[in-house]
C-alpha cells in the first residue's frame, strides 16, 4: 500500500489518518508552514513545529487545538513513525518525513536553499520517495543571495532622500527576512510598518530573530512627510486608501515573480527586486539529488518541465503530482 494517496488535491496518509497541509477541513492536519494555501482553519487537531504556533493560532484562531513538534522530534500517528525538518522557507517551516513499515517519504511544502537569517536552514533528508514543490521549476529562475537584494533595497531606499519609499512584499516571511538581512548588513536605522506586517515582526522578535528596529507608522504625525524612511507593506495595501497617507512616494515589489519581464509592469510597481522564499531551479536539481529518492512527485508549479527534465537528463524516475493515486 501507498504511504501517501492524492485525494481531492491533497495528501492523505492512511497509516496515520492524517491529511498533510489538507485543502479543507478535516480530522487531522499536519502542517508544513503556516502560509494561507498550506493553513486553512476548520481541522480537529493540527500537528506542526513548534515555531510556527504562534503564527498559526493567530491565523486559524487561538483556540485551535496543536501538537507543537520540533524539528527532528520523532512522533507516532497510528502506524506511521513521522518527524519535521528545517525546509528554510518561513520562520517554523517543516518538511514531513513519514516512515511506514520500511518506506521512508518526504513531502517537502515550500522550501528554499538560499540562506536566510530570518529562519532556520534547510536540513537535507535521505528517503525513498519525495514529493517536491517546484514553483520556481524553469531554468530561467536562478537567484541572487538575500544579502545582495538587500544591499539593493538599502541603495534604492538611501538615494531617495525628499520621499518616503513604500516596499511591497508578503507580510509573512518576506518582510521579515528583508528586515534580517537589512541588519546583517550592519544597518541600524528605523524601517516603518504596515500594521499586518508590524504583527508577524513581533512573533519574529519573540522566536529570536535578529531584525533592524521597527516602529508601525501609525505611531507616526499624520503630518509627517515621511522624508527618505522606508515603510514596509503587504501588496493587499498596493493602491489602497492606505496608500494616500504618503506624498510622492516611489514604490517597489520585493518577489521572485519579479524575475519574470513584464510582471513589474504590469503591477505597476517603479522597481522590482527578486527575492523568493522558494528554491530556484539549481536549488531543486540539488535538493532532489540529495535526497537519493528512487521516485519522485513534483506538484506547485512547473510539474512536467521538471519532470521530464530529471527523467530525461538526469535518468531519474519523476512524475507529476496527479500520478499519484
Ligand atoms: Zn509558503
Ligand atoms: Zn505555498
Amino acid at each position: 500500500m501507498s504511504v501517501l494517496h492524492y485525494l481531492n488535491q491533497g495528501l492523505y496518509c492512511p497509516a496515520a489518518d492524517a491529511w498533510i497541509d489538507p485543502p479543507c477541513p478535516v480530522k487531522r492536519a499536519i502542517i508544513t508552514h503556516a502560509h494561507a494555501d498550506h493553513a486553512r482553519p476548520g481541522c480537529g487537531e493540527y500537528w506542526a513545529c513548534d515555531q510556527s504556533e504562534t503564527i498559526l493560532r493567530q491565523r486559524l484562531g487561538r483556540d485551535i487545538k496543536i501538537h507543537s513538534i520540533n524539528y527532528g522530534e520523532e512522533f507516532r500517528l497510528g502506524q506511521a513513525k513521522l518527524s519535521l525538518h528545517s525546509a528554510g522557507h518561513v520562520l517554523g517551516s517543516a518538511q514531513v518525513r513519514i516512515e511506514v513499515g520500511d518506506e521512508v517519504w518526504l513531502v517537502t511544502g515550500d522550501y528554499k536553499r538560499c540562506h536566510d537569517p530570518s529562519c532556520e536552514p534547510f536540513e537535507s533528508v535521505k528517503c525513498d520517495v519525495l514529493i517536491t514543490e517546484s514553483t520556481f521549476g524553469l531554468p530561467i529562475y536562478r537567484w541572487k543571495s538575500g544579502k545582495q537584494v538587500a544591499r539593493e533595497i538599502y541603495e534604492w531606499w538611501r538615494t531617495e532622500t525628499e520621499h518616503p519609499s513604500l516596499l511591497f512584499c508578503y507580510a509573512f516571511g518576506k518582510a521579515q527576512r528583508v528586515l534580517a538581512e537589512l541588519k546583517s548588513l550592519g544597518i541600524m536605522e528605523e524601517v516603518l510598518l504596515h500594521g499586518a506586517v508590524e504583527t508577524i515582526t513581533g512573533h519574529y522578535r519573540e522566536a529570536g530573530v535578529d531584525m533592524v528596529p521597527t516602529r508601525p507608522v501609525s505611531e507616526l504625525e499624520r503630518k509627517d512627510p515621511l522624508k527618505g524612511r522606508l515603510i514596509i507593506a503587504p501588496p493587499s495595501a498596493y493602491k489602497s486608501p492606505w496608500m494616500k497617507r504618503f506624498k510622492e512616494p516611489q514604490t517597489a515589489f520585493a518577489s521572485g515573480w519579479m524575475a519574470v519581464r513584464g510582471a513589474r509592469r504590469r503591477r505597476g510597481y517603479e522597481r522590482g527586486f527578486v527575492l523568493s522564499d522558494h528554491a530556484d531551479w539549481t536549488g531543486l536539481i540539488m535538493t532532489i539529488k540529495q535526497s537519493e529518492a528512487k521516485k519522485i512527485y513534483i506538484t506547485h508549479g512547473q510539474e512536467d518541465v521538471l519532470a521530464r527534465y530529471l527523467t530525461e537528463v538526469e535518468g531519474l524516475n519523476a512524475f507529476p503530482l496527479e500520478m499519484l493515486k
